[in-house]
């Protein structure tokens, strides 16, 4: 049988790589696993992780490496995503994630299939996060300009109500991106030596961004 699709997706905030592991996931049967949809579902279920994170998140920092690394590993231990492969979207976000899921991968003997890097200018990325809106019960993405929803403040997909996200916010958007250029853009440099990165332009529309990212 062929090895599954082992993916890591790797770009600034905004810059569409939800977007992309849906996408994924139709089309090949991955497990997106989004290292931010985690930490907001422990929020919403009032666990200690997510009490933890939240403190976190709110400002725009990284929450810690250890809870975020073994949050992650038992994910990616589970026997559903070792048999379907997975897209990571949000993991790593630092170096030594990067080295904690290469050590990880190593134990279980697998092997990432590619890292892509989503690359758009910053003055992009910061227009799109000041009109996102969220759908509170199905998690689909609107955004105010680009793809703003049928009615006023509710989902197209499922009646749900559309909020802004709590980290949205100006002063959050740019933290987060500050932390992007110092934290996580050496995770690429440290896929780019390893010889196994794909950087694609992610200001066009999302198919081409998602077949650049399928070519062979
Ligand atoms: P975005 O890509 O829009 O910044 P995410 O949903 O990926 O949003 O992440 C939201 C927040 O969750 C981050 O700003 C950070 O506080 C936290 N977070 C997500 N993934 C990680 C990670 N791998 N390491 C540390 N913190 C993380
Ligand atoms: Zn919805």
């Amino acid at each position: 049988m062929a090895e599954p699709l082992r993916l890591v997706l790797i770009g600034p905030p905004g810059v569409g790589k939800g977007t992309q592991a849906t996408m994924l996931e139709q089309n090949f049967g991955v497990r997106p696993i989004s290292s931010g949809v985690i930490f907001r579902n422990e929020i919403e279920a009032e666990t200690d992780l997510g009490r933890l994170a939240k403190r976190y998140i709110d400002h725009g920092e990284l929450v810690p490496n250890g809870v975020t690394i073994e949050m992650m590993a038992k994910r990616l231990r589970s026997d559903d995503v070792r048999k379907s492969g997975f897209v990571l979207d949000g993991f790593p976000r630092t170096v030594r994630q990067a080295e904690a899921l290469d050590e990880l991968l190593d134990e279980m003997d697998e092997h990432l299939t590619k890292v892509v890097s989503i690359e758009v200018p910053e003055d992009v990325v910061v227009g799109r996060l000041a009109g996102r809106l969220g759908c509170t019960k199905c998690g689909e993405i609107y955004q105010a300009q680009t793809k703003p929803p049928k009615r006023e403040g509710l989902c197209d997909k499922c009646n749900g109500p559309l909020i802004v996200r709590s980290d949205d916010t100006p002063e959050t958007t740019k933290a987060r991106l500050h932390i992007f250029n110092e934290k996580t853009r050496p995770v690429i440099d440290y896929y780019a030596e390893k010889g196994n990165l794909l950087r694609v332009d992610g200001s066009g529309d999302p198919m081409d961004v998602y077949k650049e990212i399928i070519a062979p």
